[in-house]
């Protein structure tokens, strides 16, 4: 066991909703003490319920007995308020994700734990910095970015802000090795490393949909390159409402002309799996992606309605821009020191977002088609679509170099 000064014994979690339990889960199963918050009692007592219902699938499954399932549980209590959980090592705090929100709960918690105490955000994309800097401790707070659900998905990002000691990123890696993670390093940026390259992934699958092709095709394609889910079925798990909500609250993007067909989906209730229709049709109590006709209708409408004139896309285009997005977008991330290596980029894509793992990750499939080759494909890109496909200044210096990203 680690036996850096931030040695991890007692934590506390502070949510009790999607991600709040699986990351009790997470810590309960690597032996760590947690009591749990919310300030919705009901909400607690469902989740410490939910929690319970889990470890005893678990045994049922024979992946844990029972001795094993009732020490868990017996790790996880529930503390009526911060002052209950004052002694904890460390804190990870899941609430809704809103910067107010969660400053005002950082800055509650600096003035009530121990001074060696650290604190953690699972937050998908705030301002990591921002958080730590309601704090006197800034050099102790960090992102713990879980993955859902987060009992079973492996990744872990670890967000470095600005003033998170090394000693701090030491003892996260360590509590991510205990949990059985895989943890990778990030820096602070939107988005971190997996979702700021997904979103320029999704944004390329979205322009497409209004240039010519139906949510299927594109997901067909990417799935027929290995990817578990195309974006338009992963809209579907996650919730196609979650991002049209943000959008809402903070009135920001909501007039851009790619996200016109989620909007159209969400006035009309299609929120994905959980309410039997979005980009799919689902039969009550299934998961199976069913093809919706009305959906493509919806498309039609939507980019005509914009003025696209619309032409037929291949599948070969559709894994060209999906790919080639993440590949530059993954650069930047690279030539920026976001990552600190093109291995760990690769890392979260396999772990986190079902990239096939046979093609050993975005990063390695760009060395294995030749970093010349995809600068070149960037540039005819960009002529044909314009700024945004101009390639990261560093393929092109890998590429001149006769380089890859993993000599880098
Ligand atoms: P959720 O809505 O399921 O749960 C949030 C919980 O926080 C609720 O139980 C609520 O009662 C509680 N809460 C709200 N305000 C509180 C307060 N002041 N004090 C104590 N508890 C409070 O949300 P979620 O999906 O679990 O997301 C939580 C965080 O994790 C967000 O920052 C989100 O961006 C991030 N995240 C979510 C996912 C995902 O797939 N859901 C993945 C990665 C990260």
């Amino acid at each position: 066991m680690s036996q850096t000064p931030f040695n991890i014994q007692r934590a506390a979690v502070i949510g009790a909703g999607t991600m709040g339990r699986g990351i009790v889960m997470c810590l309960a199963n690597a032996g760590v003490a947690v009591q749990w918050v919310d300030n919705n009692p009901q909400m607690l007592e469902q989740a410490l319920v939910t929690v319970s219902d889990t470890y005893a699938h678990s045994v049922r499954q024979e992946r844990i007995d029972q001795v094993e399932a009732d020490a868990r549980i017996a790790r996880v209590t529930a503390a009526a308020d911060y002052a209950a959980i004052r002694d904890v090592d460390l804190v990870i705090e899941a609430v809704y994700e809103n910067l107010e929100l969660k400053q005002s709960i950082f800055r509650e918690l600096d003035g009530l734990l121990k001074p060696q105490a650290i604190l953690a955000s699972n937050t998908s994309a705030l301002d990591i910095d921002a958080i730590a800097a309601v704090t006197g401790r800034p050099q102790q707070v960090l992102g713990l970015h879980f993955f859902s659900p987060a009992h079973i998905m492996k990744l872990l990002e670890i967000v470095r802000g600005a003033q998170t000691a090394p000693a701090v990123i030491d003892a996260a890696l360590a509590l991510g090795k205990r949990m059985g993670k895989v943890s990778v390093v990030s820096g602070n940026c939107d988005g971190f490393i997996g979702n700021r390259m997904l979103n320029t992934y999704v944004l390329e699958a979205r322009k497409m949909l209004l240039e010519g092709a139906y949510p299927y095709q594109v997901d067909a394609a990417l799935q027929g390159f290995g990817f578990a889910m195309g974006p338009f079925r992963m809209f579907d798990v996650v919730g196609v409402d979650l991002q049209w909500r943000a959008r809402q609250l903070s009135g920001v993007g909501q007039d851009a002309p790619e996200v016109q067909v989620d909007n159209r989906l969400c006035e009309q209730g299609r929120f994905g799996q959980k309410s039997g229709d979005g980009y799919y049709h689902y039969e009550p109590g299934s998961r199976q992606a069913e093809h919706d006709p009305l959906v493509d209708a919806l498309v039609l409408e939507v980019s005509e309605g914009l003025g696209f004139h619309r032409r037929e896309i291949s599948p070969e285009e559709i894994l060209e821009r999906c790919l080639l997005a993440l590949v530059n977008e993954g650069a930047k991330i690279l030539q920026e020191g976001i990552a600190g290596s093109a291995h760990d980029i690769d890392l979260v894509y396999l772990n986190g977002y079902g990239f096939p793992a046979d093609k050993g990750g975005p990063m390695a499939w760009a060395d294995q088609q030749g970093l010349a080759d995809i600068h070149q494909r960037l540039l005819a890109l960009e002529t044909r679509q314009g700024d945004h496909w101009r390639p990261a200044r560093l393929i092109g210096e890998l590429a001149a170099a006769g380089r890859g990203f993993a000599d880098k």
